[in-house]
Parts: structure tokens; sequence; C-alpha cells
């Protein structure tokens, strides 16, 4: 039986990054049926909705969506659709590994990072007012059932996957009330999960010591807005954007995504690196249970990636670097890897 997954191309670099993915992830010979859905900004245009129910009812339907970015106007506009579908689906986690690769150059080596981010609340929750004209509110919303359930998931998480240590990162020393409620629940359940160290850094201390010692990290569970910038951080610290994956969990769906977003001044250009997408869409077949095409999948880009001649600008020594492939010529590259 094909597994039947909903898949949203999104805007910007996004359609071209999802078609890469998905020539990948066929040629992995999983059968796949893609059940193409629009979001973003071109069914803004169309329905006057960056996310149309019809996109919800889908992921409903199938349970499990591969999706591209989507672009959200600065400052003013409709709403984050990424944000909406993560909220309306209730997709509390967003689970975002950064790990070193051979061939790819940066100032680390042997990192294997991981950030738990609640995906549903905190500065996120939507709730922003004007207050006269010249002030405005935005409120951090931190519910004792969100925390829980972010933070079980990592210690399970953790647990299956033998990871050692998990860190909570709060701000807790200022933000007395919501940041204390998360670290008083994240030490309860830590208590429930004796084998896996538990310990908390602040925020800012967890940015500096990310960037001077990282090697002493693992698992890091933050709230939203910390998790979406440390998860970043940790992409800039083994290559850059074009090398991090995600996913979007909830109880019985997922969505996989990029940790970037639709660079949008390289839409169309078949530039930008698919790696990112390419390996979210191999975070989905371990989620639908394709181990063995997951693996292979993974050993053809690691190889790709480490012989550095098929690659994407980004991943060779200069920008400008003339032997630098496009987006389509880099997944050939591993589909012909895994033929091998
Ligand atoms: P971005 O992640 O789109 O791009 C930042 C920079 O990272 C790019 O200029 C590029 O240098 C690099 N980069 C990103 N993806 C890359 C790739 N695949 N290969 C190589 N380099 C890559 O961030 P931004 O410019 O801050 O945001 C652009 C838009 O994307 C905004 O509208 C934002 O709201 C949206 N966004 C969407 C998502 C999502 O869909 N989940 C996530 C983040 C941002």
């Amino acid at each position: 039986m094909p597994h039947t997954v909903t898949l949203i191309p999104g805007d910007g670099t996004g359609p071209e990054l999802v078609e890469a993915a998905r020539r990948v992830l066929e040629a992995t010979g999983v059968e796949l049926e893609w059940d193409y859905q629009e979001a973003g900004i071109k069914a803004f245009e169309r329905e006057g909705t960056p996310l149309p129910e019809a996109v919800l009812e889908s992921i409903r339907r199938n349970k499990v969506a591969l999706k591209g970015p989507m672009t959200t106007q600065l400052g003013k506009g409709f709403r984050s659709a990424n944000v909406a579908l993560r909220q309306k689906l209730d997709l509390y986690v967003n689970l975002r590994p950064a790990r070193s690769y051979a061939g790819v150059r940066s100032r680390y080596e042997g990192l294997d990072l991981l950030v738990v981010r609640e995906n549903t609340e905190g500065l996120y929750s939507g709730v922003e007012h004007w207050v006269g004209k010249d002030a405005a509110e935005t409120i951090r919303i931190i519910t004792r059932r969100g925390c829980d359930r972010v933070i079980r998931f990592a210690f399970e998480y953790a647990r299956a996957n033998g990871r050692q240590k998990i860190t909570a990162v709060h701000k807790a020393n200022v933000l007395k009330l919501t940041g204390g409620l998360f670290l008083e629940v994240f030490y309860q359940i830590a208590e429930d999960y004796p084998d896996i160290r538990a310990e908390e850094r602040i925020v800012d201390n967890m940015c500096m010591q990310l960037v001077q010692k990282p090697e002493l990290y693992d698992v890091m569970v933050c709230p939203n807005l910390f998790g979406d910038i440390v998860s970043d951080l940790c992409a800039g610290l083994v290559g850059g954007l074009g090398l991090a994956p995600g996913a979007n969990i909830g109880d019985g769906l997922a969505v996989f995504e990029p940790v970037h977003g639709s660079a949008p001044k390289y839409a169309g250009q078949n530039k930008v690196n698919p790696t990112a997408t390419i390996f979210s869409g191999i975070m989905m077949l371990r989620h639908l249970g394709e181990v063995g095409a997951a693996e292979r999948a993974q050993r053809a880009v690691e190889e790709v990636i480490a012989e550095g001649k098929s690659v994407t600008y980004d991943l060779k020594p200069t920008r400008d670097d003339p032997t630098a492939v496009g987006t389509a010529e880099m997944a050939d590259a591993i589909i012909e890897k895994m033929k091998v």
C-alpha cells in the first residue's frame, strides 16, 4: 500500500526545493502518493487566505505532510501561515536536529545537537494589540499542559534515541512566572527519567556557550521563541540553513519542513541547497516506518556532500565558485548515488 502524503510546495524557493526532495524520496523505491495542496502567497492571492481549510483537511486525513517554506510579510499583512498551521493542527513539538557532516566547511566538527522547541504557545500565541498609538503589546502565554507535553516528548525521545542529556533553555531570572513555570515542569518531569541528565541554561548564556563549546550539549528543550532562535544558531554551527531539517509533531499528525524560510531573493533560480528539505523528507520516511529507505537516502546525501562536487554554492569553498551546481542537479547526483 502506498503512503499518501500531503505535499505543500509553499512559495519563494519552496516549490523547487520540494520538487527536488520529492524526486529523491521517490527514487528510494518507497511507494508514495502525493496529495498536492497550495498554501502561502499564491493561496492568499487566490482564496484570500494563505492557509485554506482544504490544506488542514488534507493533513488531518493523510496524517503526514512534507512542506516547503512560506513567506510572511514583516510587521504587517496576514498572520504567519507556518505558525497558524502548527497551532491549528496542534503540532506541539518542533524537532530540529543539527549535525556535522564530512565535507561541510564549518567552525566545528562532530556536533550532534537536537533542539526540541515548543511549537504552539509562548510569544507566538498571536495575542497582540496596540495600546494607544505609540505602544504595542505581545503576550507570552505559557501553560503547564503546553510545557508538560513538549518536555515529556523531549525526555521520551532522548531515552528512545540514546541521548544522554537535556538542557532546558529559559529566562526564568527575568520572566519569573512564564519562565519559572517552564523550569518547574522541566524538573518535575526529569524525576521520571533518572537515566537522562537534566540541566538548565539561561538563554543568553546558552547562546554564548553554544558558540564557544557546542560539544558540551546534546538535546535542548526550549519555549517557542528561544527554540526558533537557538535552532538557527545550531544550524549555523554545522554549516548553515541549507542543511537543517525539521519536523512538527502532534498527536497522530506530523508535518516535515526545513528550518529555513522561503529565501525569496533566490526564488526560481535553481540555486539554493535542497538538503534541508531532503533531510526533512528522510525524517518523514523514518516516521512512516521506511527505515531502510531513509538510511539509503541519508547515505547518498552524505556521500554527495562529502565528495563536494555536485553541491550547491553554499557548500563550496567560496560563494561564487563556478563549479557549484543547481538545486535540481544536486538532487540528480543524490539519486545517481542511490543507484550505485
Ligand atoms: P530564510 O531562511 O529564508 O533565508 C535566510 C538566508 O539563509 C538566505 O538569504 C540564504 O542565504 C540562506 N538560506 C536559506 N535557505 C537556504 C538554502 N536552502 N540553501 C542555501 N542557503 C539558504 O530567512 P529570512 O530571509 O529571514 O525569511 C524569508 C521568509 O521566509 C520570511 O517571509 C519568513 O517569514 C519566512 N520563513 C518561513 C519559514 C517556514 O516556512 N517555516 C521559516 C522561517 C522563515
